[in-house]
């Protein structure tokens, strides 16, 4: 019980509100969470493209370090940037809504953006923007150590891939890159947009979370 306290404390020193537990402590462990904050550091002074001349804040991403499932956005929007977390917008909560519809917890998984500065208007990030933020999303990825990763939208797609995705053709793939198994689907922006994605994005979901928990 005393390591489940100091791994406790530590993870509210870092900012975490929630933990989700699966298997016991033993998988969570003071090492990531501190790989992780040394990222949310260096992004913090970032300055590699000019998305740092527009941002409130970095938004390094959140949830749980042993994560299965990472999900990956584009950017962080307007709610984002001001609160420093990734997917808090309306999107964001479409994406809770749907997890837990899934019946899982979005503290379950860890969910980020490939570039961690908000681009001005909401824009889609540059590919040069993306290609210099990428390595910190590997670093993260290192870390954690994820079975999925579920691309929302055809950009983080594209960051991963390296060429145009068109998302409407390409959703439901199931790609092996680099020792994770990406799943393609919908951003919830577009299901914001186009409503009657909605059903799809939930099952892909649901495909993308049994894909990680299956061995
Ligand atoms: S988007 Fe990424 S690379 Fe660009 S300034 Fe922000 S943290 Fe640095």
């Amino acid at each position: 019980m005393g390591q489940l306290s100091k791994h406790i404390r530590i993870l509210e020193e870092l900012g975490y509100e929630y933990l989700y537990l699966e298997g016991g402590m033993a998988d969570i462990t003071e090492e990531k969470l501190k790989e992780l904050e040394k990222i949310r550091k260096e992004i913090q002074e970032c300055k590699k493209c000019d998305l740092h001349k527009y941002r409130t804040q970095p938004v390094l991403g959140e949830g749980n370090p042993d994560a299965r499932l990472v999900f990956v956005g584009e950017a962080p929007g307007g709610d984002e940037d001001k609160q420093g977390r990734p997917f808090v917008g309306r999107a964001g909560k479409l994406l809770t809504k749907l997890i837990e519809e899934a019946g899982h917890k979005r503290e379950e998984f860890y969910i980020t953006n490939v570039c961690k500065c908000r681009p001005p208007k909401n824009r889609t990030p540059t590919p040069w923007e993306m290609e210099a933020c990428f390595p910190y999303l590997k670093r993260q990825l290192e870390i954690i150590k994820p079975k999925v990763v579920c691309l929302l939208g055809g950009t983080a797609a594209r960051a991963f891939l390296g060429r145009q995705v068109s998302i409407t053709k390409e959703r439901g793939s199931v790609i092996n890159w680099n020792g994770y198994i990406l799943y393609l689907t919908y951003h919830p922006a577009y299901v914001l947009r186009n409503p009657s994605a909605e059903q799809t994005l939930l099952e892909d979901i649901k495909k993308a979370i049994q894909l990680a928990y299956s061995d």
